[in-house]
């Protein structure tokens, strides 16, 4: 029988390391990017596709998924994966990030934060024993602590009490988790570590972390809108604050010029809406930068989204066609861009776990900022 959650790294490169997560439900090949799937939905695209576009693992929210349709109902109809249709592994994020990005009257205390949902008004409570209910009835694979995403900027003090309360949260989650019997038994729960841009904080919360011990690690108060000299500052030395032996994950990352420099400073897991979000209002990722398919200019372009991706979309269907398709609002536009944004972004993850196998990553970086950043 496979095992509960384990990770062997085949190769490393500089900081960068590739490998592989092994999990009842399958494999992770990492660095990995995991499409999101929100409202238990990898919107415009079906989980076939997702697999096929080279996905070996996509998140959950679960902040929309207790709202609507409730972490209850989906558990009575077998869980999120026979919910969805989705075999493979899934992770969830906490609740944590996005009850305080997207609910109303949010109250925050040391127990938790009590709020109104953004859809109906209806009042509720997350505390790290909540989310991690909500996630056993979910049947997550990979379980997020909660946590207080820490605001940015952020003063020292903030920053440092933010994060020890995270720390507390951190404890009550591994201690929700371990309560949920068999759950327990088959999935992994990861830590998040806080501190915001400071060091040191950084350095407590990682060694309060790993006194706790988890089955991996996130580098969490990122892409908060720091931008990307900051936020690989912090990567500078964030990632070697974390266990060596354990899966390193960045929340919320990002752009593709993100993921490249995150990898080279250790970072393992990645997840973001942009090439699923950007796909649906017309922007299309290429191996030359990203492209806005509304422009007039490929009103009669007879080329693919991208001449170097080996997609179905770009197999098929030209610039001109989804031009057409995305101005009209037709909704086979968004889900042929997403398909492409999304085997995009699982071909640049190929790419790198094949660059740190070889021992060539920096070629490989340098040559794809290059490109990337020239005029598509
Ligand atoms: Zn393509």
């Amino acid at each position: 029988m496979q095992s509960r959650f384990s990770f062997a790294i085949s190769a490393t490169d500089g900081t960068a390391r590739t490998g592989t997560i092994s999990m009842q439900r399958g494999e992770i090949r990492t660095p990995a990017f995991m499409p999101v799937g929100t409202a238990a939905t990898v919107k415009a695209m079906k989980p076939a596709d997702v697999r096929g576009s080279g996905a070996d693992i996509i998140l959950g929210n679960t902040y929309h998924l207790m709202l609507r349709p409730g972490a209850e109902r989906v558990a009575r109809l077998g869980g999120l994966h026979a919910f969805m249709g989705w075999d493979r592994p899934i992770l969830t994020d906490s609740g944590g990030y996005q009850v305080m990005s997207l609910s109303e009257l949010r109250k925050m205390s040391e127990e938790g934060v009590s709020f109104k949902s953004h859809l109906d008004g209806s009042a509720h409570m997350l505390t790290p024993e909540r989310s991690m209910e909500i996630q056993r009835l979910l049947g997550s694979d990979i379980v997020m602590a909660f946590d207080e995403c820490t605001s940015f900027p952020a003063t020292r003090d903030a920053a440092a009490s933010s994060m020890e309360r995270s720390m507390r949260w951190a404890k009550r989650s591994r201690d929700g988790f371990d309560a949920g019997g068999e759950h327990a038994s088959v999935s992994a729960l990861f830590g998040i570590q806080q501190g915001s841009m400071e060091a040191d904080l950084r350095r407590i919360s990682a060694d309060k972390l790993i006194e706790i011990g988890f089955d991996g690690y996130a580098v969490g108060g990122l892409a908060v809108g720091e931008g990307q000299e900051a936020m690989f500052a912090c990567l500078d030395h964030a990632p070697s604050q974390l266990p060596e032996d354990r899966p390193r994950y960045l929340m919320g990352v990002g752009k593709p010029d993100d993921i490249v420099g995150a990898v080279e400073r250790g970072i393992d897991m990645f997840d973001c809406v942009l090439p699923t979000r950007s796909g649906r209002t017309g922007q299309a990722f290429t191996a030359h930068g990203p492209i806005n398919i509304r422009n007039a200019k490929f009103g009669e372009d007879k080329g693919p989204l991208d001449g170097s991706c080996g997609c179905p979309v770009c197999a098929t269907w030209t610039r001109a066609y989804l031009h057409h398709l995305i101005r009209s609002g037709e909704i086979l536009g968004a889900m042929l861009m997403t398909e492409h944004n999304l085997y995009f972004y699982q071909a640049l993850m190929a790419a790198l776990r094949a660059a740190i196998g070889e021992g060539r990553l920096t070629a490989f970086a340098d040559t794809f900022r290059k490109r990337y950043r020239a005029e598509a």
